[in-house]
């Protein structure tokens, strides 16, 4: 006899899921719009399928929230949390960070603000640092609708005051979006501290080796779980369910790979610190970072990320020479979070407001005296 029992969900490749007559299925499109958690209730896989669902159910534990939701990429993943709150002429201002990932940077001139018309206003660091006040200033100025910030900005590793930040912008009504994908639910769960939606570029530190592209959106507000759903159906940006089955499998050693990447990371900012060919290192977890003790408050001693971002004291040359002798060992890939160290040239990914001689490293899962050694080699 076949016995092939499993304690994951299996992958549902169907697009399509079988009824036995018209009032089953009748009933079965009436429940999904009430939004599928249980197998019966699934209808069609651009609405909901059974194995992303158990990933997310899987990903809510994670990040300590009521629900979570899988989609194609992380820029869908914040394409769907904003769109959400656009409401015609009732939209308002949004404020965004002005220190983002080049990429939702992007989405914002090219999407928001060129094709949607909608009024965005940023909120810029000064000195490597959001200050507190002068955020509540630009609120009360502005009086923006909706806020977006990351937990951790890439590439300067910014960390704002986000507890007094969220807390501000709750008092006012106003709905805030966190991107929590260099913080990670490991170090900080923004929902404990009053955010509206975190969202994860998945294809990074949750999934982990650089093989699926993801994006995750969670929240506690079921109304605000309806809307995500319907636009994620509506525009159909679900991930499929090949990609959640992996993802699922991947997930489950994110918290060991983020500890020693944490760990790794601490010591490499210390290292590079001492080099004489290193000018200056950003990393939360050294005093010298302009918001080391927002990461203090904000992570509890959990860690400061995994990501380290250094200028080199011979510029551009002196970057390109590096990446060159590194290459073997720490490859030139433009993505982040994954189990080998990787590298990245800001200026040139992200444009010239980020120096000519900075590098932005991912840390990995290697043993640390390979890396202390591979860098002191290369570095001095
Ligand atoms: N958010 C951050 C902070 C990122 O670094 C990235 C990509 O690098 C994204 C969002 C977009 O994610 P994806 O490439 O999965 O669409």
């Amino acid at each position: 006899m076949l016995r092939a029992a499993t304690h994951r969900t299996p992958i549902y490749r169907d697009s399509g899921f079988l009824f036995h007559d018209i009032t089953e299925a009748e009933l079965t499109f009436r429940q999904e719009r009430q939004h599928p958690v249980s197998a019966e209730s699934f209808v069609y896989t651009r609405y909901g399928n059974p194995t992303v669902c158990a990933a997310e159910q899987q990903l809510a534990q994670l990040e300590g929230s009521r629900w979570a939701a899988l989609t194609s990429s992380g820029m869908s993943a914040i394409d769907t949390a904003l769109s959400i709150f656009q409401k015609g002429e009732k939209t308002g201002t949004w404020l965004f960070f002005s220190e983002l990932y080049g990429g939702t940077n992007a989405y914002i001139e090219n999407i928001l603000k060129a094709t949607r018309g909608i009024s965005i206003d940023y909120f810029n660091p000064s000195e490597d640092s959001y200050d507190f006040q002068e955020f509540c200033e630009k609120l009360d100025t502005i009086k923006p609708s909706l806020i977006f910030m990351e937990s951790v900005s890439n590439p300067l590793l910014i960390v704002p005051d986000a507890q007094k930040m969220l807390c501000a912008a709750r008092e006012r009504g106003i709905k805030t979006i966190v991107d929590n994908t260099f913080g990670t639910p490991f170090l900080w769960q923004p929902l404990e501290d009053n955010a509206d939606i975190v969202v994860h570029s998945a294809t990074k530190y949750i999934s982990g080796h650089g093989n699926i592209t993801a994006g995750l959106l969670c929240g506690n507000n079921d109304t605000i779980h309806d809307a995500v759903l319907d636009y994620r159906k509506f525009t159909g940006c679900i991930l499929s369910p090949d990609d959640a089955y992996r993802l699922q499998t991947q997930a489950c050693t994110f918290k060991l790979r983020f500890a020693k990447q944490c760990d790794n990371a601490y010591k490499i900012a210390k290292l590079l610190s001492q080099s004489k060919s290193v000018s200056r290192v950003l990393y939360p977890g050294l005093e010298s970072h302009k918001t080391f003790n927002n990461a203090n408050a904000l992570f509890k001693g959990k860690g400061f990320g995994g990501m380290v971002t250094f200028e080199l004291t011979g510029g551009r040359a002196m970057c390109d020479a590096f990446v060159t002798q590194v290459h073997d060992h720490i490859r030139y890939i433009p993505t982040l979070g994954d189990i080998n160290s990787i590298l990245l040239h800001p200026h040139t990914v992200f444009g010239a407001k980020y120096p000519e001689s900075m590098i932005r490293l991912s840390v990995g899962c290697e043993d640390y005296p390979y890396l202390q050694q591979l860098l002191e080699s290369s570095l001095g």
